[in-house]
């Protein structure tokens, strides 16, 4: 009898099993009502920056690495020195606060990797990949549970709601430096 490798076995017996949802049996039914009203944030972008202290320790690849394995489209990816004027805006809340101005010292320190990232609900789990503010806080697995120690250098920013998004997209890059483009497992995982 000829020998299969197991994970083969695995694939063709899932296959079989899915087999059994016939397209008119109820549960296949209540799947595709379920998943099909969720498609509405296919599109869902946000900005994701590789700090400067995470630049300078050569974490750029990991943290790309742990986004493209989540699933998420890359629509967007440019290394730049980032200027008072802009982080002036993009932190515009925090202005008064008293680590403000160690915090612009730390952002200008040296380059950063911004990018935008795509997918269904991509503001909200870039902020569970990335984990809390205060690494101390960021469970291990997170980028910042991982990678840092203190709140004052934690490797990374991620946009923290879908409006909020959407304003520092707008400021950190041109439409022109956006790409519009449909990955090859699109329909894959958006076809529900
Ligand atoms: N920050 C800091 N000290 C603090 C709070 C924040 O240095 O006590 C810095 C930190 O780099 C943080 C950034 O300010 O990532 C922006 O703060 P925010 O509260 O928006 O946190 P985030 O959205 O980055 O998790
Ligand atoms: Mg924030």
């Amino acid at each position: 009898m000829a020998l299969f490798p197991r994970c083969l076995l695995r694939g063709v017996s899932s296959q079989i099993r899915n087999l059994n949802v016939m397209p008119s049996s109820p549960k296949f039914m209540y799947e595709s009502a379920r998943c099909s009203s969720n498609t509405s944030g296919v599109r869902e972008r946000t900005l994701i920056a590789v700090k400067p202290d995470g630049v300078h320790r050569r974490l750029i690849g990991q943290i790309i690495q742990r986004f493209e394995k989540r699933g998420f489209q890359l629509v967007g990816l440019k290394m730049l020195r980032v200027s008072e004027e802009l982080l002036s805006q993009h932190y515009s809340s925090l202005c008064k606060k008293a680590f403000y101005p160690s915090l612009l010292h730390y952002m200008t320190s040296g380059p950063v990797v911004a990018m935008v990232w795509e997918g269904h609900n991509v503001v909200r789990s870039s902020r569970m990949l990335v984990g809390d503010t205060n690494p101390a806080e960021a469970p291990s697995g997170t980028i910042r549970g991982d990678f840092s120690i203190h709140i004052s250098r934690n490797v990374i920013h991620a946009s923290d709601s879908v409006d909020g998004a959407q304003k520092e997209i707008a400021l950190w890059f041109q439409n022109s430096e956006l790409m519009e483009w449909k990955c090859c497992d699109h329909d894959n995982l958006y076809q529900f």
